[in-house]
């Protein structure tokens, strides 16, 4: 299966549970409220800081200034449009070009922002490509980074920035970053809620008209990079699905915004893109950050991974720690292989890269995610949705058996699925269980359909293993 990394945002397709809660419309435009925080705005611009200077260092930043200029003079525009209420005079926004093809973009808290180069050669126009920068944009005007980091377990701003930088790069191609990632921080940083997600919409539109565009360029944006599909990944919507709907939102949000001084950059947008074709093709991000897992085999060629003859577990078993948030025990012979919120422990020759995704056959997969619902039933239900963006084939569960998981009911299910890597049939058996500080604590074991019966056992007794330390779910 596709490890659960990158920054998909929880409750995929389907879920109908409006989030509104600090959303109120007044006089036809919503107001926004940011949500609470318990950390300071210098606390953002620290984090960010270091972030940056790793970004610097893993990702490759275009120098090219016929490119970075336009781009940041679109920023800078944006920036300058940001309402009042949402200023904060200590934040340094930047914005720079990363020459990498997936179509995505970020911002780290306290204002550094990455364009993929993918992204901008995606836009159909300077306001498509605007549409995503004024929405990044206002996920680090409304704090929403140390904001969801408030909901989750209390960490140290240190942590937080190797966080980010984990779930930016993702899984183990981030090499030593991510290795240093927390568990279950990226999760905390990268994948918003779909509140959040709501919000940086809405702020998006209201900056764009504020800045000249045309809000509804977000909204042919959304259509945009769902039709790019393919190889180049439309990376920025599976952590920002439901495109349809947003879509909708962002169109009935604009009838109530007036667009001020229609601002059109199209020749100078343009012309960064004509730029961008003349170069040579932009290489994955998997590409650009390629690194020697630790203590692992050397990287094979993108889109062959790493596979090959599986030992069967080990009847000894290992301890691990992860920080002060779980500890196992599994097979000896299984290696630990960090991801961005999460960790897997895979046998050699049981994980590698397919499609620039993380990709393992056999072994577990253990993590944290985000979750706003205190509902176990709901929240699996939005988590094998979420696996759903990174898994097309997998099948979904008729109902959910009960189980008991680090003193508390937990929920467990067997899903079908193909694997990406090898094309086989494969089973995945989830096992997930509410974490005490709000998120949803959850376990995959994979093995190929005709060897899972055997792998099973070991499931469980992984399962069994598992000590989570969390306080009691807040009846709230
Ligand atoms: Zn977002």
């Amino acid at each position: 299966m596709s490890c659960v990394q990158g920054r998909q945002y929880p409750g995929v397709a389907g879920a109908a549970v409006a989030m509104l809660l600090s959303l109120g419309v007044v006089g036809g435009q919503t107001v926004i409220t940011p949500p609470g925080n318990r950390y300071s705005v210098s606390d953002d611009v620290e984090i960010g800081r270091q972030a940056a200077a790793e970004v610097a260092q893993q990702l490759p930043i275009l120098g090219d200034r016929e490119v970075t200029s336009p781009i940041t003079s679109m920023g800078r525009r944006l920036v300058d449009a940001i309402p009042p209420e949402f200023q904060h005079a200590e934040f340094r926004y930047s914005f720079d070009v990363i020459n990498v093809r997936e179509i995505n973009a970020f911002a780290l808290p306290g204002g550094p922002m990455y364009i993929n180069r993918g992204m901008i050669q995606a836009a159909r126009n300077d306001g498509e490509a605007a549409s995503v920068m004024a929405h990044e944009l206002s996920h680090v005007a409304l704090r929403h980074g140390t904001a969801q980091a408030t909901k989750a377990t209390k960490y140290e701003i240190g942590q937080l920035a190797g966080a980010v930088i984990g779930a930016i790069i993702g899984g183990r191609a981030g090499g030593a970053v991510a290795q240093g990632t927390q568990f279950g921080l990226g999760t905390a940083f990268l994948r918003f809620s779909r509140e959040y997600e709501r919000q940086a919409d809405l702020l998006g539109s209201h900056i764009m008209a504020r800045a000249g565009y045309d809000p509804r360029d977000m909204a042919s944006m959304f259509r945009t990079i769902e039709k790019a599909g393919g190889s180049n990944g439309p990376e920025w919507l599976s952590d920002h699905p439901n495109a349809g709907d947003r879509a909708a939102a962002v169109t009935r949000e604009a009838d109530s915004l007036q667009v001020q001084d229609q601002f059109d950059d199209r020749g100078a947008f343009a012309d960064v893109q004509a730029r961008l074709r003349r170069m040579a093709p932009a290489p994955t991000t998997k590409e650009a950050t390629r690194a020697v897992p630790a203590g692992g085999s050397p990287s094979s060629p993108a889109g062959s991974p790493g596979l090959g003859r599986v030992e069967a577990p080990s009847s000894d078993y290992t301890a691990y720690t992860e920080g002060n948030l779980f500890r196992v025990s599994v097979p000896s012979n299984w290696r630990e292989l960090r991801g961005s919120h999460s960790v897997t422990f895979a046998p050699d020759g049981a994980y590698g890269d397919a499609n620039g995704q993380g990709v393992f056959t056999h072994g577990m997969e253990i993590g944290l995610v985000g979750t706003e619902t205190p509902n176990l039933r709901t929240a699996t239900d939005e988590f094998i949705g979420s696996l759903a963006a990174g898994n097309p084939r997998l099948g979904r569960p008729s109902s959910y058996d009960t189980v008991s998981i680090a003193g508390r009911q937990g929920l467990h299910a067997i899903l079908s699925n193909v694997s990406d890597a090898t094309g086989q049939q494969e089973r995945i058996e989830v096992f997930t269980r509410l974490a005490g500080d709000g998120g949803l604590f959850y376990a995959l074991g994979v093995a190929p359909r005709d060897r899972f019966s055997a792998y099973q056992a070991t499931f469980r007794r992984v399962v069994g293993s598992i000590q989570l330390n969390d306080r009691d779910p807040s009846p709230e």
